[in-house]
């Protein structure tokens, strides 16, 4: 039977997401920072390259593109590496000098962190940095500031804040989805992923979470931001997450072990199934698109006003 395919869901727009590593060493997560001090840094077993090598294998497999938020540390040792991956087709960004939360910083210092960043990664790449990712996605209520500095600076997007409350980061207040912190400025920040159940926020945009919850929870939750929300998703996790063969960091506070060790060998195989099962693209381009939307809604409202 020739019957005329009605079938609407084929019509459904397919939202691309994006996808984003934070590019640091397991011994520079904030959860160790109390156990291992960073002139330590230097003499520990650096295993950034072979994990990124495998991320790397592993966005090829599904055609995915990404962002790496690189730490200014990491890019002035790896300079092959970033350039790897540049030539592989992702953007390189900003993840900061060497992790210091921005909510310790005070503006001048915060102001040398990010451009020796972005001028060391520039030095190596050519491109220019145009993205700026917080260590702990510490840019909150305290730090009013460090949006201005970014875009002083001439940075286009950020993705730097955590909109729900959590005991190491977060700004609950925070706008869910991509908005203009400046109103002089387009400048856009996308916050990382939440859900919202029964009217509350849950982290649901990657790292730990996605490591140590079922895949499930981390399918309804992009589904629900994409169909829901009709929003792209923003998605990270980092290097040490695949890497069950990482040195053990023993005299951290059992919490922090728990959250760091959990399911590392399970890592990639969901990363896969993650990568295959939705789009994925550079935040450069999420942002550039969402800074156009909010552009034309921002026309639209004051032409409404006129
Ligand atoms: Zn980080």
């Amino acid at each position: 039977m020739n019957a005329i395919n009605l079938d609407t869901t084929r019509a459904e727009t397919v939202i691309t997401n994006g996808l984003s590593v934070d590019v640091e060493d397991w011994f520079q997560v904030g959860a160790f920072e109390d156990v291992i001090e960073r002139d330590q840094w230097a003499t520990l077993d650096d295993r950034v390259e072979r994990n990124v090598h495998e991320i790397l294998d592993l966005f090829d497999e599904a055609d995915a593109s990404a962002t790496f938020f690189t730490l200014g540390w990491v890019a002035e040792r790896q300079k092959s590496l970033l350039r790897e991956i540049v030539a592989r087709g992702h953007e390189i960004a900003s993840h900061g000098w060497d992790h210091e939360r921005v909510f310790r910083m005070d503006r001048k210092t915060f102001a040398r962190d990010i451009e020796r960043t972005r001028k060391t990664i520039e030095d190596c790449c050519g491109d220019r940095v145009i993205g700026y990712r917080a260590p702990s996605f510490s840019i909150d209520h305290r730090t009013p500031w460090a949006f201005m500095e970014l875009a002083e600076q001439g940075y286009l997007y950020s993705s730097s804040v955590a909109p729900v409350a959590h005991d190491h980061y977060g700004w609950a207040e925070a706008p869910r989805f991509a908005f203009n912190p400046l109103p002089w400025d387009p400048m856009v920040e996308l916050p990382v992923t939440t859900a919202e159940f029964r009217g509350k926020r849950l982290a649901a945009g990657g790292g730990g979470f996605f490591r140590v919850l079922p895949y499930a929870f981390s399918r309804w939750a992009i589904r629900q931001v994409n169909r829901e929300a009709e929003k792209p998703a923003i998605f990270y996790f980092h290097p040490w997450e695949i890497d069950p063969g990482q040195p053990r960091v023993s005299g951290a506070p059992i919490k922090s072990r728990l959250r760091h060790y959990t399911n590392l060998h399970r890592m990639a195989d969901k990363l896969r199934q993650l990568v295959k099962e939705f789009s994925w693209g550079r935040i450069d381009v999420i942002a550039h698109r969402e800074a156009t939307r909010l552009q034309a809604e921002r026309a639209a409202k004051s032409s409404v006003a006129l």
